[in-house]
């Protein structure tokens, strides 16, 4: 692969990564469709030419999407075909945004009545706990 081919998957994986990520927040803020990222990704499986493929293994039938173009971003049509599974899952409907302010990650509340509110437990939830503690330790110490 030649440097401008990198330079050009490059540039095409964030310019999408940051389509994902716009279309992703309009969706959750305004329940907005995702038309552009719907063409943009319909445009990646032409370009690519990816075809379905019908599959069998262990009496189990399934699609698998075979890339015919050599010449392509393989990466990015990886994550299209990846975005377009999230898409057509029930599962999309249940994404949110961290709810810790300083953190940017988004997630699938998978939660049984998707009360979840932090992309982890772990660092965003905690640390949120731990701030609203320090600042109740602080009113009742003032
Ligand atoms: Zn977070």
């Amino acid at each position: 692969m030649s440097k401008l081919d990198e330079d050009r998957y490059y540039l095409e994986l964030v310019e999408y990564r940051d389509l994902i990520k716009n279309s992703f927040f309009d969706y959750i803020k305004d329940k907005k469709t995702m038309e552009k990222l719907v063409e943009k990704t319909n445009n990646i499986f032409l370009e690519a030419k990816v075809y379905p493929s019908l599959k069998i293994k262990e009496e189990n039938y399934f699609f698998e999407y075979e890339i015919k173009e050599e010449k392509c971003n393989k990466l990015l049509v990886t994550i299209a075909i990846e975005l377009m599974n999230l898409l057509k899952s029930k599962d999309i409907q249940y994404i949110k945004r961290c709810n810790n302010h300083t953190c940017s990650l988004l997630f699938i509340d998978t939660s049984k009545n998707h009360s979840r509110r932090w992309c982890s437990m772990e660092t965003c939830g905690n640390r949120k706990k731990a701030s609203r503690f320090s600042k109740k330790q602080k009113e009742i110490l003032s």
